[in-house]
C-alpha cells in the first residue's frame, strides 16, 4: 500500500525560525489516508498489546484509535501539571530549556504490554522520557509506532531495542 506523502504539510519557521513543522491534518481529513498510516503504525500481527499510551497531544488523535482496533485501553502521557489524580513524572531537554511529562501511576499494571504512540519522532527526547515512565511503572513496551520519522535526526538508536513503526520517514 503507498503511503501519499502529500498529505503531510511541511510549514516552514514554525513554531519558531528554523523549524520545519510537520502538519498532519491534511491526512486528518483523508479517511483513506488516515486507513493506511494506521495499517503502516500497527505491530506485527503476533505482538500481544494491553495498552496504547499517546503523548499530548497529536498522540490523542490516531493513539485511541489505534487502541480501539487493538481491543485495549489508552492512556494519555500529558504535560505537566494536566492530569487530576497521582502521577509519575519525567523530565528531558529540549534544544532551549527542558519539559516536563506526566502519566497517572494507576495507568499501568506491571507486566502489561504497551504500544506507545506519538506523531512525531524527532530528536527522540519525549520518546525516550515516555520509555521511562511506562517502565518505571512495570510496562513492557512491545511497540514504539509513530506517524512521521524525522530520519536526519538520528532518534532511530535511542529506542531501537523495541519494534518501531513509522508511517511517514523525511
Ligand atoms: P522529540 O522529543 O524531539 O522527538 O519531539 C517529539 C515531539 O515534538 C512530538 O510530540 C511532536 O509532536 C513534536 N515535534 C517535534 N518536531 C516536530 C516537527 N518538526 N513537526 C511537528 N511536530 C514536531
Amino acid at each position: 500500500m503507498e503511503l501519499n506523502e502529500s498529505l503531510i504539510r511541511t510549514v516552514q519557521d514554525f513554531p519558531k525560525p528554523g523549524i520545519q513543522f510537520k502538519d498532519i491534518t491534511p491526512l486528518l481529513k483523508d479517511p483513506s489516508g488516515v486507513k493506511q498510516c494506521l495499517h503502516a503504525m500497527m505491530p506485527d500481527p503476533d505482538t500481544v498489546v494491553d495498552v496504547v499510551v499517546g503523548i499530548e497531544s497529536r498522540g490523542f488523535i490516531l493513539g485511541p484509535m489505534m487502541a480501539q482496533s487493538l481491543n485495549c485501553g489508552f492512556v494519555p502521557i500529558r504535560k505537566k501539571g494536566k492530569l487530576p489524580h497521582q502521577t509519575l513524572e519525567a523530565s528531558y531537554d529540549l534544544e532551549y530549556g527542558s519539559a516536563t511529562i506526566e502519566i497517572h501511576r494507576d495507568a499501568i499494571q506491571p507486566g502489561d504490554r504497551v504500544l506507545l504512540h506519538d506523531d512525531v519522532l524527532a530528536t527522540g527526547g519525549t520518546a525516550v522520557a515516555a520509555v521511562k515512565l511506562i517502565e518505571a511503572l512495570g510496562g513492557k513496551v512491545v511497540c514504539c509506532s509513530f506517524i512521521i520519522e524525522l530520519s536526519a535526526l538520528k532518534a532511530r538508536p535511542l529506542i531501537d531495542r523495541y519494534p518501531i513503526k513509522v508511517a511517514y520517514q523525511f
